[in-house]
Formats: C-alpha cells, sequence, structure tokens
C-alpha cells in the first residue's frame, strides 16, 4: 500500500507533493496528461495578489508572495540550481464602480485586519497615480505599489516545485484514474482541479471556459500593474513588450478550448479603450482559453478531508486564483494530514462540509 497518492499533478498537486515530501512523506503522483495541454495552470495569467473579501484568500495572497520570493533558496536542487518563477511585482489595481462600493469598502476592513498593506483612492485621484487611465466610472480603487503582488510564469512556478518535490522523493507517474477505489493508499489527495467532479460527484465544481487575448499596443507602459475594471469585468497586464487581457464573459459546459474571439471586439476592446485611451490603437495578436475549476456554490476554495471517505482529502474550486493559492493550500494540507490541524492559516472555512451543507461563502472578486 502507498503512503500518499494525489490524483492530479497540477500546480495544486505538485505543490503538495512537495510540503509533503519535505515532512518525508512517501507520495506518488498521478498525472494522466504530463504535457499538461489541457490544464488550468500553463493557461492561467500568473497573477498574485492579497486584494480579496474573504480573510483566507487575503491570508493566501500574502503567503504566496513570501513563498514566491523565497523560491531560489526552498526550491534549489541538482537539476535546477537557479529556480525562478520570473516574478513580476507590479502590484494589482483593482477599480470598482458606485455598485461595488459598499462590498469594497467592507473588504477593506478586512485588508486591513489581515496587515495586507492595500491602498485605497477614490476614482477621481486615480490620474495621480495612474496619469494613462481615463476614471470615467469608478468611484473607488485599490492598490498596491511595494511589491507585494503581480504576476509569475506558472510553468516555471510548475516545474521548480516539481523538480524539487521529486528531489525529496516524490514519484510522478503518468496515469488515468477512473475510481478513487483502484488507488489503495494510507492518504488520497484528489488535485483532479476542473475535472474533480469525475472522482467525488457531490462536489460543485466544474470547468468553466475562460478566453485570455494577446495584444500589442505602439504605446507601452512596462510599469503598468495588473489592472481589474470591475465596471467591465475586463482585466489585463503587460506581458513583455505586448499585453494580456481577459474576456468578462465565461462558458460552462464548453464543447473545447477554442478562444471565444468574437468576445475581443464586442466586449474586451471597448472596454479597455475606454479605461486606458491609448489603447484605442490595440492590435490583436493571439490569444487561449483554460478552464477554471469553478466551485458553483460561491466562488470559493474547498479544500479539506472529505467526509464520507476515511483517508480522501481534496482541494479545488479556485475560481480563478488556484496559481497563487497552491503554495498556501499545499502546505495546509499537509498541515492538516501529519498534525491533524491547520498550523499556519486556518481555512476551515473552506471545508467540505460547507459545500455539501450548501453554505456559501462568496468571494465576490473574481477577475
Ligand atoms: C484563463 C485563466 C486565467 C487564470 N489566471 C489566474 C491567475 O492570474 N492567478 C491564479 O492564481 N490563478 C489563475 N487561474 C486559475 C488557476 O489556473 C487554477 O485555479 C489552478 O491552475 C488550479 O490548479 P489545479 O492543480 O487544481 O488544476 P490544474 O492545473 O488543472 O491541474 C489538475 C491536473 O489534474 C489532472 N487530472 C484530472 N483528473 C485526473 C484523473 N482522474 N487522473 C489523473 N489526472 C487527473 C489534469 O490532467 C491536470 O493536469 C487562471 C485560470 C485560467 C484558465
Amino acid at each position: 500500500m502507498d503512503d500518499v497518492v494525489i490524483i492530479g499533478g497540477g500546480i495544486i498537486g505538485t505543490s503538495t507533493a512537495y510540503f509533503l515530501s519535505k515532512e518525508g512523506r512517501k507520495v506518488k503522483v498521478i498525472e494522466r496528461d504530463p504535457t499538461y495541454k489541457t490544464a488550468s495552470f500553463p493557461l492561467s495569467l500568473g497573477g498574485f495578489r492579497r486584494q480579496f473579501y474573504q480573510t483566507e484568500n487575503i491570508l493566501l495572497g500574502k503567503f504566496a508572495r513570501e513563498f514566491i520570493l523565497q523560491i531560489p533558496n526552498l526550491l534549489k536542487t541538482e537539476k535546477n540550481p537557479k529556480p525562478t518563477a520570473s516574478m513580476v511585482p507590479n502590484g494589482y489595481l483593482l477599480m470598482f464602480g458606485p455598485e461595488h462600493a459598499e462590498e469594497q469598502y467592507k473588504a477593506l476592513k478586512n485588508h486591513k485586519k489581515c496587515e495586507a498593506g492595500t491602498k485605497n483612492i477614490k476614482g477621481s485621484e486615480l490620474k495621480n497615480f495612474f496619469p494613462y487611465i481615463n476614471n470615467e466610472g469608478i468611484e473607488t480603487a485599490t492598490f498596491t505599489d511595494n511589491q507585494s503582488e503581480g504576476w509569475i510564469d506558472p510553468f516555471m512556478f510548475h516545474g521548480a516545485l516539481k523538480s524539487k518535490a521529486m528531489e525529496l522523493g516524490a514519484v510522478f507517474v503518468k496515469g488515468d484514474v477512473k475510481s478513487l477505489s483502484e488507488i489503495k493508499a494510507k492518504i488520497i489527495i484528489s488535485a483532479a482541479g476542473c475535472w474533480t467532479k469525475e472522482l467525488l460527484e457531490d462536489i460543485p465544481v466544474e470547468p468553466q471556459k475562460h478566453t485570455v487575448f494577446k495584444v500589442k499596443c505602439p504605446k507601452h507602459i512596462p510599469e503598468m500593474p495588473l489592472m481589474g475594471d470591475l465596471t467591465s469585468g475586463v482585466y489585463w497586464r503587460p506581458e513583455g513588450k505586448e499585453y494580456l487581457a481577459g474576456s468578462p464573459k465565461s462558458v460552462f459546459n464548453a464543447k473545447d478550448l477554442e478562444p471565444a474571439w468574437e468576445d475581443f471586439e464586442e466586449l474586451v476592446w471597448p472596454a479597455l479603450a475606454k479605461r486606458i485611451p491609448s489603447f484605442e490603437e490595440l492590435k490583436l495578436t493571439g490569444g487561449w482559453a483554460g478552464y477554471y475549476d469553478c466551485n458553483r456554490l460561491d466562488n470559493n476554495a474547498v479544500v479539506g478531508k472529505h467526509p464520507k471517505f476515511d483517508n480522501v482529502y481534496l482541494a479545488t474550486g479556485f475560481t480563478g486564483r488556484g496559481l497563487m493559492q497552491a503554495p498556501g493550500i499545499g502546505r495546509a494540507l499537509t498541515e492538516l494530514i501529519t498534525t491533524g490541524a491547520y498550523q499556519s492559516i486556518d481555512i476551515s472555512n473552506m471545508a467540505v462540509e460547507r459545500v455539501l451543507g450548501k453554505e456559501a461563502r462568496t468571494e465576490p472578486y473574481v477577475l
């Protein structure tokens, strides 16, 4: 019998393999597609932030940054002596219209309690900090300018975690697990992302297709943070000399991962050109689509032991924030499994019982 088997070698499975291996557990990770063609993590935008509503999400975002800064020391291996996640700490700017302002003021109290270090300004003050923005329709905005938020390269991050997990003894094998009953292990962890329902049908997490566009603009603003305009739902950030921009439209039950090209002209370009006037001159250069592991109950993660089994744990439902939460979740699951309780960040509110009992704890700041 195996000690720990993790189903799914994406970012959550691999981070959990790393933290458990560090504690001396013998971990086997089973992944059905080691090229990760349709897995969520390589198709993500790589963003990490602490600007959320729910306390757990703020704290997990803070830990992401702490962990990313320590990658050169923590994830160094013989094969990968200089690991990096290619961090760009440009920060985040979230902009809210009058309809979201009240909720945002409540969220700010949580930011303060968690010492998130975010700054809040009136929409009318935006130009003092970001002169290239048109503030029309923006009531309030939050941002960081102390390198505490930004983005990373998801594939390099995954590679660094995997290399270290393997050096610590974790084994990665190719395999498609059809049922949990196939696995004989002391501990089974489902880290199957948006496909969790195939193994655990009572978990309300489903693939939700999101499209990202790549665009070029003659005026380049390399210092631009990752920006989310909550009045349109469009978000964007620089990517080298170009930009990436996410569509506000998402689709359940999508047949394939063909990008929703029509969204660009209908939704994304008008919203970008309204907010950043120089984006009027944008040229579309590419794009892709990927699945969010969307928790349809409340857009919040589901993490912990499944109460219907003696030895099954799961982590899924990250709804657009699984990359940044991977270090905190890997550590939290390891604490739960090895000590019986969370030690660092208490994520009991994400428990499986919450979704089985349909107790929604909605996270509104989904981009
Ligand atoms: C367009 C887009 C933008 C995003 N932007 C961000 C962002 O800026 N910041 C952020 O933090 N997050 C972002 N995300 C979300 C993030 O990518 C996901 O939440 C995260 O990747 C989830 O990680 P995971 O390991 O659970 O799932 P995945 O990365 O999908 O990995 C799951 C793995 O499990 C394997 N698997 C599934 N079932 C089985 C089985 N039965 N047997 C064997 N293997 C199995 C799959 O093949 C897959 O490789 C974004 C996602 C998308 C699509």
